[in-house]
């Protein structure tokens, strides 16, 4: 083993990676951004130390973030990502053949530029014409839209008390989310493990946010082996549609993780974690 990265996730709590190599490595105007060589899920994006993405496991990821609500949505032509700068969520967005339009909003070009380089699997959707790339703060953007999208995916770094993510989980950003959508939009977030002291509240706290405004909130959870627990959460608020009782189906569609069946049974939560989100929130 050359050397190991530690991933501090709180005082008590770290990940170790045992690393072949750093790749690159580069402070931008808004966050240190590396590409690292993995022992055990190979070649990975790592921002401000946290890890986001691997090549062995980003489609657990990349997949339910962009299939559940996507099939949930009866039509959806126009999708809006923010974050997502490694790709991989809008190479998913566009195996959805009825979708037009995906605007992916990044507020740091070097992310999109350094996965365009080093991270081709998952970059390579930068290069479909349906995909309009725009660099710009993402609260600043859904602030200014209004009625145009059928789904928008939240798929930014981690609400990290410090960093530009911060915003993208307050309730005034998930206001002009729902502002933004169409009266039958929906919208998903990942919203962080349920598992640890120092996580459990944020997830409580974006489901009671979300559902401040939609009248359909609805979490799920996956195992994504690269993130804290493995136990990955995600939550979806709707203006209409039932991700349990609206989804569609497509056999056809190439998936190597989300399935029609995986589709209901990420929505059964265990009873710790109904019982988060049936606390009243401490907020
Ligand atoms: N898939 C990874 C995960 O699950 O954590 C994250 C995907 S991507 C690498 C996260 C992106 O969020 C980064 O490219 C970062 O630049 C972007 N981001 C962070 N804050 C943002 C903001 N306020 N507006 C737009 N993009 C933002």
């Amino acid at each position: 083993m050359a050397f190991y990265m530690v991933e501090k996730h709180s005082p008590a709590y770290s990940v170790t990676w045992g690393i072949k190599d750093i790749i690159y490595t580069e402070k931008t105007p808004y966050q240190k951004l590396s590409i690292i060589e993995t022992e055990e899920f190979g070649r990975a994006l790592v921002i401000d130390n946290i890890l986001q993405t691997t090549i062995n496991d980003e489609f657990y990821y990349h997949e339910m973030i962009a299939h559940v609500p996507l099939f949930t949505h009866a039509n959806p032509r126009r999708v809006l990502i923010i974050g997502g700068g490694d790709g991989g969520t809008a190479r998913e967005v566009l195996k959805h053949r009825g979708v037009e339009q995906i605007d992916l909003v990044d507020i740091d070009e070097r992310v999109i530029a350094v996965c365009k380089k080093f991270l081709p699997e998952l970059s390579c959707s930068f290069d479909n014409p349906k995909v309009n790339l725009i660099i710009t703060d993402g609260v600043k953007y859904v602030q200014s839209q209004k009625n145009k999208y059928d789904v928008v995916i939240i798929d930014s770094t981690d609400p990290e008390p410090v960093g530009p993510a911060v915003e993208l989980y307050s309730s005034n950003f998930y206001q002009s989310v729902y502002r933004c959508l169409k009266d039958d939009g929906l919208f998903v977030a990942h919203t962080d493990s349920p598992c640890f002291s120092f996580s459990k509240h944020f997830f409580r706290g974006f489901w009671h946010r979300i559902n401040a405004y939609f009248p359909l909130t609805k979490a799920y959870i996956i195992c994504v082996p690269s993130y804290i627990s493995g136990y990955w959460s995600f939550t979806i608020g709707s203006k209409r549609y039932d991700p349990l009782q609206d989804y569609r189906q497509d056999s056809s569609m190439k998936t190597r993780f989300y399935t029609s069946e995986l589709h209901k049974a990420c929505f059964v939560l265990p009873r710790f974690v109904q019982e988060l989100i049936t606390e009243k929130t401490k907020e």
